[in-house]
């Protein structure tokens, strides 16, 4: 009998594809991962289920897709922005490039606001410069009788963080406008916010250049941000409320300073994942 062999063209082969990824440079992880999602549409497959199957055959439109999709990760486009979701506390967001990548780090800054809330039965919590929604919406999903605002200045963003939450079935409060602007009269139990804050300079700039810039740097020491928030947000906060921010590695000290100045109580810092300390806040007495 004839063997089919013959009509396995081996440059389309899973095995091939992967191969090819690797000699340009790609992490294997990352490789399987756009593999997975350019063939999703006919089943949803496991990375065991790629590396069982490395003979089978791509199409011609999946492999032109998939090598598409690996040279924009070489050119260092986020994979999230490449895949279009992105997992964070738990929930699958939808993210593009009009937002920034949601970070692990960020997490920190949730397990904080849960902690700083989880004796209040009603509390209000806004989340600044909100983005795709993550920390809005893992506060909601984790403390869901909280009003939670998100507030962004800039329409793209909060259209894909309403996506998120409708995908989600999460219920948000969305707010367009600069920091606590649009929450006036509103007071809150807690403020949190993860604002951009890299030095307009910053040698690491060039590789996060496919996320919006606005949502990365801040000024000439990256703190113009955090300085406008700090001053803000006591007008914001009820008496024993909290202010809670993300901020770069090396800012800790600045942003304590910064807090205690404006008259923040009970300063203190955080540390994120990778021992990074990442988060700052305080409480404001009234
Ligand atoms: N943490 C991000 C980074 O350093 C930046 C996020 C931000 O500016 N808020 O890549």
């Amino acid at each position: 009998m004839k063997s089919d062999t013959h009509e396995i063209n081996p440059y389309r082969s899973i095995e091939a594809a992967l191969l090819w990824a690797k000699t340009q440079g790609l992490e294997p992880l990352e490789a399987e991962l756009l593999l997975l999602h350019v063939t999703k549409h006919t089943k949803e497959r496991s990375r065991t289920w790629l590396r069982t199957h490395l003979s089978d055959q791509l199409s011609a439109s999946e492999l032109i897709q998939y090598r598409d999709l690996c040279i924009r990760r070489i050119d260092q486009q986020p994979l999230a922005y490449l895949t279009g979701t992105r997992e964070f506390y738990g929930l699958k967001l939808h993210v593009d490039n009009r937002v920034l990548d949601p970070r692990p780090d960020t997490e920190t800054l949730v397990d904080w606001a849960l902690d700083a809330m989880h004796h209040i039965p009603l509390p209000v919590v806004a989340d600044l410069g909100t983005g795709s929604g993550a920390i809005a919406l893992a506060i909601k999903h984790n403390h869901p009788t909280a009003q939670v605002f998100a507030i962004d200045k800039c329409v793209d963003a909060l259209a894909v963080a309403k996506r998120n939450a409708l995908q989600l079935q999460l219920t948000i409060s969305f707010l367009q406008g600069s920091w606590l602007e649009p929450l006036t009269p509103y007071r809150c139990h807690l403020i949190v916010s993860n604002p951009p804050y890299i030095a307009e300079n910053d040698p690491h700039l060039p590789a996060l250049r496919h996320e919006p810039l606005k949502a990365l740097t801040s000024g000439k020491d990256g703190l113009d941000d955090i300085r406008a928030l700090i001053l803000q947000a006591p007008d914001f906060l009820i008496e024993s409320g909290q202010l809670l921010l993300e901020h770069g590695f090396d800012q800790s000290d600045t942003v304590q300073q910064l807090m205690q100045q404006r008259g923040f109580i009970e300063v203190v810092s955080r540390t994120d994942i990778h021992g990074h300390v990442r988060c700052t806040g305080g409480t404001w007495l009234g």
